[in-house]
């Protein structure tokens, strides 16, 4: 395997949570929305991020592009860590992190023109005079299937799926190495899902791009990553190539989420159904994140956190129910 891209390191986030009287006292205690998250992207790898809303996967994918300014850990990006840089260290690195986000419509100006909002990252990165930044731009457009005539329309005119490929568009306009994809396509089409995932990758061998996809959609996930890591109140609690994932799943939470696939070649492992919201994960929470909702739970499991822990080659999950099968 290539050397990692980026790597993340016990990284942690935590919101207060304050009383009936509000910011007025100290925090009653603290919502853990990333809790010692690790995992490594390689050059030209689509790793998938999957978990359930709220899981903490958009803040990990936020605290690379500062976003979010985590609490704890280390993000490394080509042995520098983006938490220790200053804003003018980061600027140059920022043009090789690129993020694209659900709503993409959201994160640009409505009285730009398309043309004015592929150019800005252009003109903020200094590459190129006025001409040059055109060509540039009439070159995007045509790669992520919008055409040139798209030039002079504001982004209000495209329907949700050119918007996204606008999104795209701006993402890959400065030739990032690395593209944090937080749920691109959920608000999509199915059929146009499937249209954006195949310019995805398609734009991403072209341009050797990694990629992080965001994902409460473990199908999608699938169709997209070449390595999974599943998600649960803040942590990994499994990982693996996806089809290793797929053939071998370990940690009941995963089970859980294939089940709900609604693909009866997949869903016809039903052995865990998820019942109840998840819960918040507070100072106080202890045990396995997932003891609240797993049929197998044991005395244990509501005490002692499991750690994540390579079970077969490249395979890990965090279970007390796998823990020998590593050791055999
Ligand atoms: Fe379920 Fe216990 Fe395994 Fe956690 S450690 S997933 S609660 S069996």
């Amino acid at each position: 395997m290539t050397k990692p891209l980026l790597e993340i390191k016990n990284l942690k986030k935590q919101y207060p949570i304050y009383g009936p009287m509000g910011k007025m006292f100290r925090p009653k205690t603290h919502m853990n929305a990333v809790a010692g998250l690790s995992l490594e992207i390689h050059e030209k790898e689509t790793y998938g991020l999957v978990g359930e809303s709220g899981c903490g996967k958009s803040t990990t994918g936020r605290s690379i592009v500062k976003l979010v300014t985590p609490d704890e850990g280390e993000i490394l990006y080509q042995g520098s860590d983006l938490l220790k840089l200053s804003n003018r260290e980061y600027k140059p690195l920022c043009r090789d992190l690129q993020m694209i986000f659900q709503d993409s419509l959201s994160s640009m100006n409505p009285r730009q023109r398309i043309g004015q909002i592929l150019e800005e990252p252009l003109i903020i990165h200094e590459m190129g005079d006025a001409d040059e930044r055109r060509r540039q731009v009439m070159e995007i457009l045509t790669k992520v299937g919008l055409s040139e005539e798209y030039f002079f329309r504001y982004p209000h005119e495209l329907s949700g799926g050119q918007v996204q490929r606008l999104g795209i568009a701006r993402a890959l306009i400065i030739k990032p190495k690395l593209i944090i994809c937080d749920e691109p396509v959920s608000a999509l089409d199915v059929s146009i899902q499937a249209q954006i995932l195949n310019t995805l990758t398609s734009l991403q061998k072209e341009m050797d791009l990694s990629l992080l996809f965001i994902s409460h959609d473990i199908g999608v996930v699938r169709y997209i990553s070449k390595r999974i890591g599943v998600m649960y109140l803040g942590t990994l609690v499994e990982e693996a190539d996806t089809e290793e994932l797929f053939a071998n799943t370990l940690h009941p939470y995963t089970k859980a989420l294939l089940a709900s696939v609604p693909d009866f070649s997949v869903a016809k492992k039903r052995e865990v159904v998820l019942k109840g919201e998840q819960p918040v994960r507070t100072d106080e929470f202890r045990g396995c994140v997932f003891h609240t909702r797993c049929p197998y739970a044991t005395e244990k499991c509501k005490t002692e956190q499991p750690e994540l822990r390579e079970i077969a080659p490249g395979h890990k999950a965090a279970c007390h129910l796998c823990e020998g099968a590593g050791n055999a």
